[in-house]
């Protein structure tokens, strides 16, 4: 199979390098057929995801961030006049103060709340409305929460909580715009090296905490949230919409660690 997304096009929004979630999805979409069209957060990330994009065969790229409204509205002006239509979109966009991604969930400020909410969470909502207008032969569109959403990670905190909302507006949104023939979904990934899962107090305890308790023993590469992506981006699962489907070597299902893992 090589042309699962052939003749469908697709907005990636959140790759910062070659390590970024985004990045792996895209890989496996165009690897599929799939025309793509790239954002990134500035010029200063411009150098690092022009040359990824290009190397995809990708034609479109804008600037586009997410807490400045005209710049949304631009990329979606763009993607009409480029394209016209639009099938799939891939949301891997958060963000959050770095200082309050440590210590007590309660510490959080009004400031940092708001703009965890607005980026995190509120950013999928906007595009999905415009991103619908342009699907006219209905459409797909994944965004990407964490196991965090719905069990207290410690110093995830109110990545936690926004991702929590992300999850819930996944299912609203499902209800909206099914009738049009788009569905909504989101990937819980498991942890992933990247600049945004470094952000977070004893990163690397909890990478390595998952990876010795999920049933699977390791944690999940770039190529495995790629294939989840594409299933889901795909006509693979034309009667799913409204689902959190985890990516996460089976570590949510876990109530308590394995006792065999203990006694080593
Ligand atoms: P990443 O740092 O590679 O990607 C995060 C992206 O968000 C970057 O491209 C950044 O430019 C973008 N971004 C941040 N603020 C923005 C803004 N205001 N406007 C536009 N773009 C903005 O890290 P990643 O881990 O690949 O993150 C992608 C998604 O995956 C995030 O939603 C993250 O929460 C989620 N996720 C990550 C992990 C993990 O362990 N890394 C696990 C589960 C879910």
């Amino acid at each position: 199979m090589h042309d699962l997304m052939k003749g469908k096009r697709g907005l990636v929004m959140g790759v910062a390098n070659d390590h970024s979630i985004a990045w792996g999805i895209a890989k496996s979409l165009a690897g599929q057929g799939a025309e793509l069209a790239f954002t990134y957060q500035g010029e200063a990330m411009a150098k690092r995801v022009r040359p990824l994009a290009e190397s995809l065969g990708a034609k479109v790229m804008m600037p586009c961030d997410v807490e400045d409204l005209a710049s949304v509205d631009a990329l979606f002006d763009a993607l009409r006049k480029e394209w016209g239509s639009l099938d799939f979109v891939v949301h891997a966009v958060a963000f959050s103060d770095k200082s309050e991604l440590k210590g007590r969930y309660a510490d959080t400020t009004r400031d940092n709340f708001s703009r965890t909410m607005l980026i995190s969470c509120f950013s999928f909502t906007e595009i999905a409305k415009r991103a619908a207008e342009l699907m006219t032969n209905g459409g797909s569109l994944i965004t990407l929460t964490y196991g965090g959403a719905t069990r207290v990670m410690p110093n995830y905190n109110v990545m936690g909580v926004a991702k929590a909302a992300l999850e819930a507006s996944v299912r609203y949104l499902a209800a909206d715009f099914g009738p049009q023939g788009i569905r909504v979904n989101a990937i819980s990934a498991g942890p992933v090296r990247t600049l945004a899962g470094a952000g977070i107090a004893d990163a690397r305890l909890m990478f390595n905490y998952q990876k010795r308790h999920a049933p699977l023993r390791r944690t999940v590469s770039l190529e495995e949230v790629g294939g989840s992506a594409l299933y889901l981006l795909s006509e693979l699962s034309g009667g799913v919409t409204g689902e959190v489907h985890f990516v996460d070597s089976g570590y949510n299902i876990m109530s308590m660690p394995h006792p065999d893992v203990l006694k080593t």
